[in-house]
């Protein structure tokens, strides 16, 4: 078989994974990365940036719902709230559900929100557009140095530790959201994939722990993502995660009337059970 129609994804440590294009619909080099949106048969259409795939038509409702939800559901009454990255607009889409009243997002390259608005609108579905929403083209890093504080939840939306994000993954950049949090705030990031990436997701979680009380790792599936299985992990200055219940939970997402796929008040739990392998890795 010809494999000038596929794209493969070749992790540092000696896996690959990949997936028939049948169109190649954007190429560019940004200030930042190079930027790639493909068609494919398994995943609809995919965001690439800097041969990372980053988000896909079929299953960015799996990455953006437990990357949103589970923090935001997390805390008893989110209001103030950003978004670091997350330049396809999925995990703006999602905060929109909730009653945040003036959702931040920080991204850094102009190129990868309007590139997804062009080829892959559905992701964003006009949460740019939203007069709650407001778009910041900038630094996530720098953005952090100086805000003035009092937010409920953060999440990071990044890329992987690599190019501009590195720092997104750093006790410094922590430290820097925990001010900008109001004492009672919390945070997440996506913390990559802990059967691939293990090294990697230790080193962030003991970088969280330096900063924040409670620190807690869960766990989704997103198909496109090297290995399938991925982990988000919360720093919070004082609510635990485990501490919403399943009837809070059910209650608000009937308030707000927020749909889902992925994320259930069930499954907000669960997510936090760990294999133990996993376990031992955060430990
Ligand atoms: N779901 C993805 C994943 O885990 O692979 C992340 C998707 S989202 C498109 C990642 C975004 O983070 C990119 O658009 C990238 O431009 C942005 N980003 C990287 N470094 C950043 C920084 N320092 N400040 C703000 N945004 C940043």
């Amino acid at each position: 078989m010809s494999t000038a129609d596929w794209y493969f994804e070749i992790e540092q440590h000696g896996y690959i994974q990949g997936v028939r294009v049948t169109e190649r619909l954007a190429r560019e080099a940004t200030p930042f990365q190079r930027l790639e949106v493909l068609r494919t048969d398994v995943l609809g259409k995919v965001l690439v940036l800097d041969d990372a795939l980053q988000t896909s038509e079929r299953d960015e409702f799996m990455y953006h719902e437990m990357l949103v939800h589970v923090p935001l559901m997390s805390h008893p009454n989110p209001r103030r709230a950003l978004i670091i990255g997350g330049g396809d607009g999925g995990a703006l889409r999602h905060m929109l559900m909730h009653p945040v009243e003036r959702p931040i997002q920080v991204e850094i390259d102009e190129a990868v929100v309007r590139a997804c608005k062009e080829h892959v609108p559905a992701v964003s579905n006009g949460a740019f557009d939203d007069p709650r929403a407001e778009l910041i083209i900038g630094d996530g890093i720098e953005y952090m140095r100086n805000h003035p504080g009092g937010l409920d939840v953060i999440i990071v939306d990044s890329t992987d530790p690599v190019g501009p994000a590195v720092e997104l993954f750093q006790s410094p950049f922590y430290l820097n959201c925990a001010s900008a949090l109001a004492d009672d705030g919390l945070m997440v990031a996506q913390s990559s994939s802990p059967l691939y990436m293990a090294d990697e997701l230790r080193s962030q979680v003991s970088n969280l722990r330096q900063v924040f009380p409670i620190v807690r790792t869960y766990m989704g599936l997103v198909m496109g993502y090297p290995g399938v299985a991925w982990s988000y992990t919360i720093g919070s200055k004082r609510y635990d995660p485990l501490q919403a219940t399943v009837e809070s939970i059910a209650r608000r997402i009937a308030a707000s009337q927020i749909t889902t796929r992925y994320y259930t008040p069930e499954l907000h739990h669960a997510a936090f059970v760990l294999p133990r392998f996993i376990a031992d890795i955060v430990a």
